[in-house]
């Protein structure tokens, strides 16, 4: 298999966590790979898939408006390169987001996902949390799922398909190429998520 090169959005976040725990999930699946950081546009050409970390997603939004990786990342995915959000990486995806201070935040997005999502809405940093979850897709066996001022999907689109939910709250979905958390797989030492990020990968790039 030719190499992969997975990218991991590298404004702000926990970017060194995805970096580490992709290339785990690189070595488990036994693929040829590497993780590089992405910061401008021409980082962004050799790219087979890439990840958008947790972190602050007005920030995220605004810097990649202010060097323009926006307008290529946009173009790329819709090209079909692969693409996962983790917690403000799925906000970065989602074609709306608000919270219930000012409603409508009309901060930049991507705006790829075709979900609503609700930004802050477990609350604040204090009422972070971490429980097992059920992820049929990358198997039986519970996944840790750790939510910081996390976000909900209160609405998809007829192409999203729900992964996960918490209760009744959706907190996984994707849409073709496209895979949207709301919580932080990074931070755990559980790679399936990100194995299944990287077949998905392999599978666009052959
Ligand atoms: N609340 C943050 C935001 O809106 C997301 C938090 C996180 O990524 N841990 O961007």
């Amino acid at each position: 298999m030719r190499e992969l090169v997975i990218g991991v959005l590298g404004f702000q976040g926990d970017i060194e966590e995805h970096i580490t725990i992709s290339k785990l999930a690189l070595k488990e699946l036994q693929f040829n790979g590497r993780v590089i950081i992405v910061k401008k546009n021409c980082d962004l050409e050799a790219l087979n898939g890439l990840i958008i970390p947790g972190g602050e997603s007005t920030v995220m939004g605004r810097l990649s408006i202010f060097n323009q990786t926006i307008t290529i990342m946009k173009e790329k995915i819709r090209e079909g390169m692969p693409v996962m959000g983790t917690c403000s990486g799925l906000i970065m995806l989602a074609s709306r987001v608000y919270d219930r201070v000012v409603g409508e935040t009309n901060q930049p997005t991507l705006g790829v996902l075709d979900v609503v999502v609700e930004r802050n809405a477990f609350g604040r940093q204090r009422e972070s949390f971490e429980v097992d979850l059920d992820i049929p897709i990358i198997g039986e066996k519970k996944f840790r799922g750790v939510f910081i001022r996390a976000p909900i999907v209160r609405e998809v689109g007829p192409n999203v398909q729900v992964l996960s939910k918490l209760n009744d709250s959706i907190i996984a979905v994707q849409q073709g190429n496209i895979i949207g958390t709301a919580f932080h797989p990074e931070l755990t030492n559980d790679s399936r998520l990100h194995q299944y990020f990287i077949k998905i990968v392999a599978e666009a790039s052959t």
